[in-house]
């Protein structure tokens, strides 16, 4: 095994170091041998074999070690996770579940920042440490879950880097008051705009897109949308969001996006072509109830693509553990595969597919890659998104910050 060596010089005092020993990056294969990983300041900086120890230590025993995940689609403010297991009340539809939520939000069980704190620590701990998290806005509930989820980013901090979308559940035309609280927001810790169904849910897609885009403008900052729209009603939006993106100079991201997988196969190639030309990108959440993302055919297409868990245990569904790689599972078993290049592409997605998202490309397990890395056993990539084993170490910038499944 070829040693790689860089910026030795670096190590002086005062510079973190790490020496991750006998270790298995990314194995394929079950006969693929350990090396040492040596991290300095936050970066992987050696890759190799009989490395040199100059700081602390861990000796990994021949597990394997992959990028630290990242959910690029959840809900820290609405999870129940850690509190007893209540019995599903919502109705069927979109509609039903959000009234579901406002009726039950207030359950006096825990504020939503010690929710949120719970389960992004949870979901640290199973070795996510980039979490892109929508907070409800509306009138009911101000910016007191945005709150929520500041807080919890605030809390863990040192471990994990959080961005918040605003995100209107309730609507912006069917909530008045929404587009100012949604402005407030923006200012109170917010990092992106988000948007719902803009037709199927506000009846005003050309209404809905202005203000979203508009805020987006005024405060520089992103957008990332809700559109579950299907068919030509959500394919439509598909266009005027694209049509927007390219006049935005930050990202757009089309969460769920389902009109792509329920229109005939030239219609849904058409959406692909606008989706690559404005630079958009899209999230899922794996969902059993709808046909899959064509993933393979947007990875080749250069299209941004992330997988996140969406609620967990909330008041919506009863699915979701904080486990990206249980959402890695479902996301590789809804697309039916079983070729292990198939399933590792299913991992790519949820570790650096998110990241490059959102805004960290140097993901990877190569010298100069950020050092944000997951331990754990198992013979293959593959084998671990089947066996979904404890994590035995979970490493961010470079520091340990989960141990055996325990935040330290
Ligand atoms: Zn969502």
């Amino acid at each position: 095994m070829a040693i790689a060596l860089v910026a030795l010089g670096l190590l002086t005092s005062g510079v973190s170091e790490l020496l991750l020993r006998n270790v298995r990056p990314w194995p394929s294969t079950h006969e693929s041998e350990p090396v040492d990983i040596l991290i300095a300041d936050g970066v992987i900086r050696g890759v190799g074999s009989g490395l040199a120890a100059p700081g602390a230590v861990e000796d990994a025993n021949g597990a394997m070690v992959l990028p630290a995940f990242t959910d690029f689609h959840t809900h820290l403010d609405m999870t129940r996770l850690g509190l007893p297991f209540r019995p599903h009340t919502g109705g069927p539809t979109l509609a039903d579940r959000i009234q579901n939520d406002l009726d039950n939000w207030r359950s006096g069980e825990r504020s939503v920042a010690d929710g949120a704190i719970y389960t992004l620590g949870r979901m640290i701990s199973f070795g996510a440490t980039r979490v892109r998290s929508h907070a409800q806005i509306d009138p009911d509930s101000g910016l007191e879950r945005l709150a929520g989820v500041v807080a919890a980013r605030d809390a863990h901090q040192q471990r994990c880097k959080v961005q918040i979308v605003a995100f209107p559940q309730t609507g912006i035309l069917k909530s008045p008051g929404t587009e100012q609280m949604l402005d407030e927001a923006l200012r109170s810790g917010a990092d992106l705009i988000g948007g719902l169904d803009p037709q199927g849910f506000d009846e005003d897609a050309e209404a809905h897109l202005d203000i979203i885009f508009g805020l987006a403008q005024t405060h520089g900052v992103g957008v990332d949308i809700h559109l579950h729209d299907r068919g030509e009603v959500g394919a439509q939006q598909i266009e005027m969001i694209c049509a927007r993106a390219s006049e935005l100079a930050n990202d757009v991201t089309i969460s769920h996006c389902f009109a792509l997988s329920s229109v005939d196969e030239r219609r849904a190639n058409s959406l692909v072509d606008a989706i690559a030309a404005a630079g958009v990108s899209v999230a899922t959440v794996a969902p059993g109830t709808f046909a899959p993302m064509p993933l393979e055919q947007l990875r080749e297409r250069g299209i941004g693509f992330g997988l996140g868990q969406d609620g967990m245990r909330d008041y919506w569904s009863p699915y979701g553990t904080g486990d990206m790689l249980d959402r890695t599972w479902q996301l590789a078993f809804t697309n039916g595969f079983r070729r292990d290049d198939l399933i590792e592409a299913c991992v790519d997605t949820a570790t650096a597919g998110g990241a490059a998202l959102m805004g960290i490309n140097n993901i990877g397990l190569e010298v100069g890659d950020v050092a944000d890395l997951v331990v754990l056993p198992g013979d293959t990539v593959t084998s671990a998104v089947m066996d979904r084993p404890q994590r035995q170490l979970v490493i961010q910038d470079g520091a340990v910050v989960a141990r055996n499944g325990q935040l330290v």
